[in-house]
């Protein structure tokens, strides 16, 4: 079976819908890339998988006894606070050394365990989160902007390690970013959302497609089509769902 079946799932906060009709799969070993402007819904798909949101209507099937590993998109540490690395992995649960050990050296961050949290570089902080997800052994390893405030360098350098990760655990991984050139490289599958599904297929197929275009624009200036796509909507032909959006909020 797939790690995990979306069926027209809908997640409304409040009176805004920020997920609609949402169909998807995950399956095993597969790397899949969530690209699409800010707020479109994409940290709400994740949330929805790990089940810390609730569907208002659809289903979210995981395979029974899936384990997730997860990667926020924000996790503030109080900076005054003295906490090892090692420690930190042992919260809110106590891990043996060796499990820490090993969770470290696969996200390539070995050498920090005795190291303080708030002396880490943002790359490394990231490294120190993957390793807290690698802890459960993932099948699915889920990402929401992990690379986000790294230098270039630094997130392919992050992609990398990533697809390492994948390579030894064999697990699927499912993320969300926004360096679409880096993301077209890594990625067996790209799913362009904006309030749903506006299409998905292999990279190169999405990079082509008139709803992904509309959104992103074409070549290396894609992610600043991103941005100017929430300002100008005469980019939207084929991607209505701003105007959703907007309709939804305005409700
Ligand atoms: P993305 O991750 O693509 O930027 P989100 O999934 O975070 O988008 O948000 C989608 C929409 O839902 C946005 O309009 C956002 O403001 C709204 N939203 C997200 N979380 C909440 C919440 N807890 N309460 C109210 N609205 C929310
Ligand atoms: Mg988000």
């Amino acid at each position: 079976m797939n790690l995990v079946h979306i069926e027209n799932l809908t997640v409304r906060h409040g009176g805004l819908t920020a997920l609609h009709g949402v169909n998807l799969d995950l399956r095993a070993g597969e790397i899949v890339t969530v690209v699409g402007p800010n707020g479109s819904g994409k940290s709400t798909l994740l949330k929805s998988i790990i089940g810390a949101l609730k569907p208002t209507s659809g289903k979210v099937n995981r395979k029974p006894g899936l384990r997730i590993g997860y990667v926020p998109q924000k996790l503030h540490i109080d900076p005054t606070l003295p906490l090892t690395v090692r420690r930190f992995l042992s919260l809110p649960k106590r891990v043996s050394n060796s499990q820490a050990a090993e969770a470290l050296e696969q996200a390539g961050a070995g050498h920090l365990d005795k190291q303080q949290m708030n002396s880490l570089s943002g790359g490394q902080f990231q490294r120190v989160l993957l390793a807290r997800a690698l802890l459960c052994k993932p099948e699915l390893l889920i990402l929401d902007e992990a690379t986000q405030g790294l230098d270039q360098p630094g997130s392919a350098a992050f992609y990398q390690q990533i697809e390492d990760v994948r390579r030894n655990l064999g697990c699927g991984v499912l993320m969300v970013s926004h360096e679409l050139h880096v993301v077209m490289a890594a990625s067996d599958r790209v799913i362009c959302m904006n309030g749903h599904i506006c299409c998905e297929g292999e990279p190169e197929h999405v990079a082509t497609a008139p709803e992904y275009r509309a959104l992103f624009g074409t070549g290396t200036q894609g992610a600043l089509a991103l941005y100017r796509h929430e300002h100008n909507h005469s980019h939207d032909q084929g991607c209505d769902h701003d105007n959703h959006l907007r309709d939804a909020a305005a409700e």
